[in-house]
């Protein structure tokens, strides 16, 4: 349930059409069902990225359709709750959808994820259906930072890897505080087998907790500066780049 008017799925038909009349069109997001350590819910990216985009919708007048809350999570399949969708099943799903809009002649679809692992199935799909159909009117938007947030950032990103660390433990301790279990958040700074980088291994062949860094280094402000520095980027690009 989510009473934003900036959400698709609580409109009725005809509202739905008179909002699309004069809007840049709607923002699909892709999510995942995946372990986030064993202080944030596996619900996290799909929070995150529909809060996001929730937010980005209200600056650019855009709609966010109901979103897909499952993606591509190969990494993370050797922990409980981890549901993943290989890269093809997810692009035929979206695909679907956005044939959908593109019938209903949407004037632009943004596809986002609260998860970077379906950054390159997202671009990817971009590309065969731009090659198939010819249509531009498809983007995506990866998470945006600025530098004077960066810099807020105290301790490392093991591996480049932000997963359910300070980054995204200060997001959620922003959005849903009540989800966050600080008294359980854990410091592991795993560091991967040189084969990691010369075959397929999951996360949990070489960490324990399933969180990248120190979680519990994670304040509220820095929640709320990362969200409100990737809502400002991401509404600048949009109203930037869309027609
Ligand atoms: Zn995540």
């Amino acid at each position: 349930m989510n009473h934003s008017e900036h959400y698709a799925g609580n409109y009725t038909w005809p509202e739905f059409a008179e909002k699309m009349k004069n809007s840049k069109g709607v923002i699909l997001v892709c999510g995942s069902c995946e372990q986030h350590g064993h202080h944030l819910p596996l619900d996290t990216d799909n929070i995150i990225g529909f809060e996001l985009a929730l937010r980005i919708a209200e600056k650019t007048d855009m709609l966010v359709m109901p979103p897909v809350n499952y993606g591509q999570v190969w990494s993370a399949k050797g922990f409980p709750g981890t549901m993943s969708l290989p890269a093809s099943t997810l692009k035929i799903i979206l695909r679907d959808i956005i044939c959908s809009l593109e019938e209903q002649k949407i004037r632009n679809i943004v596809l986002m994820s609260g998860h970077n692992g379906n950054m390159p199935v997202l671009k990817d799909l971009a590309r065969e259906i731009m090659d198939e159909f010819g249509w531009r009117n498809i983007w995506y938007f990866p998470m945006a930072m600025s530098k004077d947030v960066a810099r807020l950032i105290k301790t490392p990103v093991p591996m480049n890897v932000p997963h359910a660390g300070e980054i995204e433990t200060a997001m959620m301790l922003y959005l849903r505080p009540e989800l966050v279990h600080m008294d359980r958040a854990t410091k592991e700074f795993p560091k991967a087998p040189e084969e990691y980088a010369y075959r397929p291994m999951h996360w949990n062949e070489f960490m324990e907790t399933g969180s990248f860094g120190d979680g519990g280094a994670a304040t509220w402000e820095l929640g709320q500066a990362l969200i409100e520095s990737a809502v400002d980027t991401t509404a600048a690009l949009i109203d930037r780049l869309l027609k």
